[in-house]
Formats: structure tokens, C-alpha cells, sequence
């Protein structure tokens, strides 16, 4: 008997019998004597929709409404999972985040959990109930909803896991697993039985959609067991081998490869700041209005110039961009720039390995591929375990097939 939390990603709540077959699913681990609490993200496409509507009534609009907008799609399936289960004679009952309570900070868009109270929770676990908890959202410190950011729903089960001692978090998705680079892209991606933390971590930040990177790292610091598993085949989880991927901490993995991963991410904009002057102050006078606006900024790239100008380069989340032209342009004077470029046909394409800490030579071999295929490297970037470059999107798949094949990754 163990307590488990299970997560059903979008397309596995996709449709009344994707939730039918899913709620089975939650009975037979319920019927093997365990504690089980579920959380469930939107149907599939729900989201992405309701952030549409927000973004087509106003590019600048308000954060608050905007969580008031998408966290329904989470209720909604809360409260449709519970039937389903009540349906199969399971004792369920939905919760919203505000009703747990999960509660988080003030960031509108990209709340990060502040504290659980999972002690009504687990009475009802207790008693032998089933809850089935919206995943993505929470309470504000201004009593409104707030969301997670976009694949919140992980780091919901994550935190939910730890706040109940779970003996185990199960992330159930479209995919069996975590697998060398997105398997959608490359056929031959291989599944890995295991990854690091911190591998996990990297990959997840730098585009892998397949966890929050939240999620990865409440998970390193909670201590708490994730396993990445498919929804749509019918292995069972229980004891046995592992069907799907464990995340675990990296002296548990025997043989480390120099890469493990590739991932990418389609949701860059590059900003240009042209002709500016090349004088102390000046990255001050830009990225400090961008950070009060609460954007991050990711790659950052400044050009030598020999007219006493500059031009400095930087990239951001896609959906910030409106607000980063905004920002910038009511801060034009203090910064003194001629214009403002952008490009939001970029991609973000990076290698990440626990290896690279003793091995030289990633680095190059990534540059060397890409010139290869004649795919031009706009900026670049590196941490201890990853290298990036910043690509135009149009070769994204070209680039990581490749480098898939150029780190001996291939299946
Ligand atoms: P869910 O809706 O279940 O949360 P997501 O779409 O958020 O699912 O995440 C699963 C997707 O992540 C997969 O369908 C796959 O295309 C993508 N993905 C990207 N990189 C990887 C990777 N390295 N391993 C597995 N899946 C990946
Ligand atoms: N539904 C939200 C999203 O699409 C949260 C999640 O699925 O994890 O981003
Ligand atoms: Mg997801």
C-alpha cells in the first residue's frame, strides 16, 4: 500500500473516453489498497485557446484577468474526472486550487506555489476519498486566482506530493517517458530508463516540455519521487519493472553519457537594440525596466562597435515581446538607441549533459554539425551542463536531428 499522486497531462484528459480510460486506471491503483490523490491539467487545445482569446482582445492584457480566463480549463476536468470516477463506484470529489488551499505569490501568469494545506486532503485520503485537484492554478495573496505558467499542472502534482508525503509522484503524458530529445521530432530518440535532477532541470528550462521546470525542481528539493509515464499504454506501475522514466539523483545513474539530451524551444523572440552607446550603464539602463516589468531575459549577446556605438542583442519569452517593445520604447531616452529589431522566427536549440562538467569538446562538435547542415548560429550560450545557440527557426528539426546523430544519441 503506498500514497500516490497521479497527473494526467492534456491529451490524456482530451475527450470523454480519454477520461473514462484514465479514471479506470485511478480504480485499479484505488483497488490495490493505495492512497491516491489526482491532479488534472485542461483538455487538450483548451488552453492554448483560452490564452488566445486574451491575447486577441489585447496583446498588453491584464495578468489577473488573464488567470481568471485559463484556470477554468482545470476545473472543468477536475469536476468531470470525479464524475467519471463516481461512475466506476470510486468515492471522488473535485478540488480547485483556492479550495485546498494551494496558495502562491502574486506573479499573474507565473505564480509559484507559496505553501499547501493538505490537511483536509489527507482526511479525505484518509477516509478512503479520492480528490481530484485542478492542476495549473492557485490562490493569490489578493484572494484571486493565479496560475502557474504554461505546463503548471506538473509542478501542482509535485508540490501536492510533497505537501502529502507521497511515496511517489506518477506524471502521466503522451509519451512513454523521457527520451533523449522530443520523439515527435526525432524517431530515433532513445527513452531513458533514468535521468538526473539536474539533467531533468536543464532540459526541461531550455524547451523539453515533457515536465514544468518547476515541477523538476520542487521535485530535487521536496525529495520527491517523479516518474514520467504514458497514459495510452496499459502496463501497470505497480512494483515490477518501470515502464516509464525515473528522475533520480545522479549518483544513482551507473553509466553517464557526456550528452544526454537535446531539446529546443519555439517560444524565443530576439530584440536588437541598435546604435547604442558604448558606455558603462547602458545594459543597466535596458534590462532594468525590462526586470521591474517582470521579464526575463534569456541569451544576451553586445556587439563592439568603433563609432562610440553599440548594438546589444537579447532574447525573451515569445508572449513577452509586446511588453518588452512597450517597455523599451517608454525608456527610449535614458537609453539613447537609434532602433529596435525584432525576430520572432528564432529557435533555441540546446545540448545538456552532466558529462560536460569533464569533457571539452561539446561545444565544438555542436557549432562544427551545425555548419555542416549551413545553419548560421545568431547567439550563444552556456552553463556548467548545456550549451545553446539561438538558430532560425525555420531549421529547428534539421538541427536537432543532427546533433542527435553527431552525439551518437540514435536509437
Ligand atoms: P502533457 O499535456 O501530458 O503535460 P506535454 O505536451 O506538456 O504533455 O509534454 C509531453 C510532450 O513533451 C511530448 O508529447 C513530447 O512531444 C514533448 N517532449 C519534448 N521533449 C521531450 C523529451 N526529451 N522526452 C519526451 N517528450 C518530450
Ligand atoms: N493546461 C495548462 C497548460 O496547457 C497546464 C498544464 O497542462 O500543465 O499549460
Ligand atoms: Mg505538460
Amino acid at each position: 500500500m503506498a500514497r500516490i499522486v497521479m497527473k494526467f497531462g492534456g491529451t490524456s484528459v482530451a475527450d470523454l473516453d480519454r477520461i473514462r480510460h484514465v479514471a479506470a486506471r485511478v480504480k485499479r491503483e484505488v483497488d490495490a489498497g493505495n492512497e491516491v490523490a489526482v491532479v488534472v491539467s485542461a483538455m487538450a487545445g483548451t488552453t492554448n485557446r483560452l490564452v488566445a482569446w486574451c491575447t486577441q482582445l489585447s496583446a498588453l492584457y491584464d495578468a489577473r484577468e488573464y488567470d481568471a480566463v485559463v484556470a477554468t480549463g482545470e476545473q472543468v476536468t477536475a469536476g468531470l474526472m470525479a464524475i467519471a470516477l463516481q461512475t466506476l463506484g470510486v468515492n471522488a470529489r473535485s478540488w480547485q486550487g483556492w479550495q485546498v488551499p494551494l496558495a502562491t505569490d502574486d506573479a499573474h501568469g507565473r505564480a509559484r506555489i507559496e505553501a499547501i494545506d493538505g490537511a483536509e486532503l489527507m482526511r479525505r485520503l484518509q477516509s478512503g476519498q479520492v480528490p481530484v485537484v485542478a492542476g495549473f492554478q492557485g490562490i493569490g495573496p489578493d484572494r484571486r486566482v493565479t496560475t502557474l505558467g504554461r505546463g503548471g499542472s506538473d509542478t501542482s502534482a509535485v508540490a501536492l506530493a510533497a505537501a502529502l508525503g507521497a511515496e511517489r509522484c506518477d506524471i502521466y503524458t503522451d509519451v512513454d517517458g523521457v527520451y533523449t530529445t522530443d520523439p515527435r521530432i526525432v524517431a530515433r530518440a532513445r527513452k531513458l530508463a533514468k535521468i538526473a535532477y539536474e539533467e531533468m532541470l536543464e532540459l526541461a528550462s531550455v524547451g523539453a516540455k515533457v515536465l514544468q521546470t518547476r515541477s523538476v525542481e520542487l521535485a530535487m528539493k521536496e525529495r520527491v519521487r517523479v516518474q514520467v509515464l504514458s497514459s495510452f499504454d496499459d502496463g501497470t506501475s505497480l512494483g515490477g519493472d518501470l515502464p516509464g522514466t525515473l528522475v533520480v539523483d545522479e549518483d544513482e545513474i551507473v553509466e553517464k553519457e557526456i550528452v544526454s539530451g537535446i531539446a529546443y524551444s519555439r517560444d524565443e523572440a530576439k530584440v536588437t537594440v541598435r546604435g547604442v552607446p558604448d558606455r558603462p550603464g547602458v545594459a543597466a539602463a535596458i534590462f532594468g525596466p525590462l526586470s521591474a516589468a517582470a521579464i526575463n531575459v534569456d541569451m544576451i549577446v553586445q556587439n563592439v562597435s568603433a563609432d562610440g556605438t553599440t548594438d546589444l542583442t537579447f532574447t525573451l519569452g515569445r508572449a513577452d515581446l509586446p511588453r518588452a517593445e512597450k517597455t523599451l520604447g517608454e525608456h527610449r531616452a535614458e537609453i539613447g538607441f537609434l532602433s529596435l529589431l525584432t525576430d520572432r522566427e528564432v529557435a533555441k536549440i540546446s545540448v545538456v549533459g552532466v558529462g560536460m562538467r569533464s569533457h571539452s569538446g561539446v561545444a565544438s562538435t555542436m557549432f562544427r554539425t551545425l555548419a555542416t547542415k549551413g545553419i548560421n548560429i545568431q547567439v550563444i550560450s552556456t552553463s556548467e551542463i548545456k550549451v545553446s545557440v539561438l538558430i532560425d527557426a525555420e531549421y529547428t528539426e534539421l538541427a536537432v536531428r543532427a546533433l542527435h546523430t553527431a552525439y551518437g544519441l540514435d536509437a
